[in-house]
């Protein structure tokens, strides 16, 4: 919330926002931001304690819902969303979770991709559904599926662009038009891309959420989310922290911040190994076909160019062959981590049929494209040449 005339951020670019947007500073005059690790927060007078617990004066009461650190994580990622407000979260699930509580009620109807984060799919199919909200699921790129799936009581579509894991482009300002027809919120997990490659508010998007845990922490140490947008919104997404307790502890807050501070660098490099070695596959006999956004063949290519600064971190690709042959080309790598997280320094890899997409039925699999020779990488920063000599272990026990 850089909007005041004063604020020597207004109009800063992004890596100044991830250094130094939300900072406050103690008496102490510590360079690094705090820790405020309290619960909470003490008052001059009586007086001061009613008029703070009225909300007649702004200020800390209890950390359930509002703490220095923390707040400074919301500004910053607020500032680079560009985006009214954000409330951090205990994790990006809660950060969902959070905007459908807050957000929707019972009768209301959700249209969501296909093609998300298998939990959020079970949150909007299995606990959304028994408090009386619906979900319909359309593929990704298909418009008029959106379109066609809008009700009269739908009040919100979800999804995440580019998709996970075989980076789908959506065009988000076409289906914020679709949305906005229809008087529905278009909300977008940003998680692959990060505010520093797409900026899906200023793409017409009413809200984003993040799982911090990935690349906005960027190193595999916290849980963490974070929900942006307009401040009558959040505030209302606070409201529902303040009464049910999902919140952010100020220690991963402050290890956020570290994270963001690095933010574009990480994933400009995330981007750069990510596209080296996705032509590199691309060039390799053994494998069939490579999907990433990067690559001028993808259908999502121009798309991307025109909504992303950069195509990111993760690829995924089919080896020619069975799952065994996938099972296999995984086992023999050495070097990169076996395991479904993303957005690490650690390059990872996994196989979405039988892990992370284990839950889609046979037809849903295949309608999504996740074939048993899929496999999906997330590229870390280790060498390109030493993960590429990783790689051609996995090539040559296919
Ligand atoms: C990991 C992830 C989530 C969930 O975040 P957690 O922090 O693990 O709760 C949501 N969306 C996407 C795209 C993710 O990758």
């Amino acid at each position: 919330m850089n909007d005041f005339p004063e604020d020597p951020l207004l109009g800063a670019e992004l890596d100044t926002l991830a250094v130094r947007a939300g900072q406050i500073r103690t008496h102490e005059g510590e360079h690094s931001e705090a820790i405020f690790t309290t619960s909470s927060y003490v008052f001059a007078s009586a007086a001061e304690a009613a008029a703070r617990f009225s909300g007649d004066q702004p200020g800390n009461v209890y950390s359930r819902y509002t703490n220095p650190t923390v707040r400074t994580f919301q500004d910053r990622m607020a500032a680079l969303e560009g985006a009214e407000a954000a409330v951090a979260t205990s994790s990006g699930m809660a950060a969902i979770l959070s905007t459908c509580m807050a957000l929707l009620k019972s009768g209301d109807h959700v249209v969501c991709s296909r093609s998300v984060f298998g939990t959020t799919t079970v949150l909007f199919t299995k606990y959304m559904k028994k408090f009386g909200v619906e979900t319909t699921f359309v593929a990704p790129g298909d418009y008029a599926a959106w379109q066609a799936a809008i009700q009269d009581n739908t009040r919100m579509l979800f999804l995440e662009t580019p998709s996970n894991p075989l980076c789908e482009v959506v065009d988000l300002p076409r289906l914020a038009e679709i949305a906005h027809a229809k008087e529905c919120l278009l909300v977008v997990d940003n998680c692959f891309c990060t505010p520093a490659l797409q900026q899906p508010l200023a793409l017409g998007a009413d809200i984003v959420v993040h799982s911090a845990t990935k690349f906005l922490d960027g190193q595999g140490r916290c849980i963490g989310g974070v929900v942006c947008g307009r401040e009558a919104e959040m505030d209302e997404v606070l409201g529902f922290l303040r009464s049910t307790g999902p919140t952010m502890s100020p220690f991963n807050a402050w290890v956020f911040l570290k994270g963001l501070e690095t933010l574009r660098l990480r994933m400009d490099a995330h981007s750069a190994s990510a596209l080296e070695l996705a032509t590199w596959l691309n060039e390799q006999e053994d494998v069939e076909t490579v999907f990433y956004a990067g690559l001028p063949t993808h259908n999502g290519h121009e798309l991307a160019r025109k909504q992303q600064r950069a195509f990111g971190g993760v690829l995924s690709f089919r080896v020619k062959g069975d799952k065994a042959a996938a099972w296999r080309f995984i086992d023999a790598t050495r070097v990169v981590s076996v395991t479904a997280n993303l957005g690490d320094t650690k390059t990872t890899i996994v196989h979405p049929g039988s892990t992370t997409h284990s839950r889609l039925s046979d037809k849903e699999k295949s309608e999504a494209g996740i074939t048993d020779n899929l496999i999906r990488l997330a590229v870390g920063l280790e060498s390109v040449r030493d993960l590429k000599a990783d790689l051609q272990r996995g090539i040559n026990a296919l």
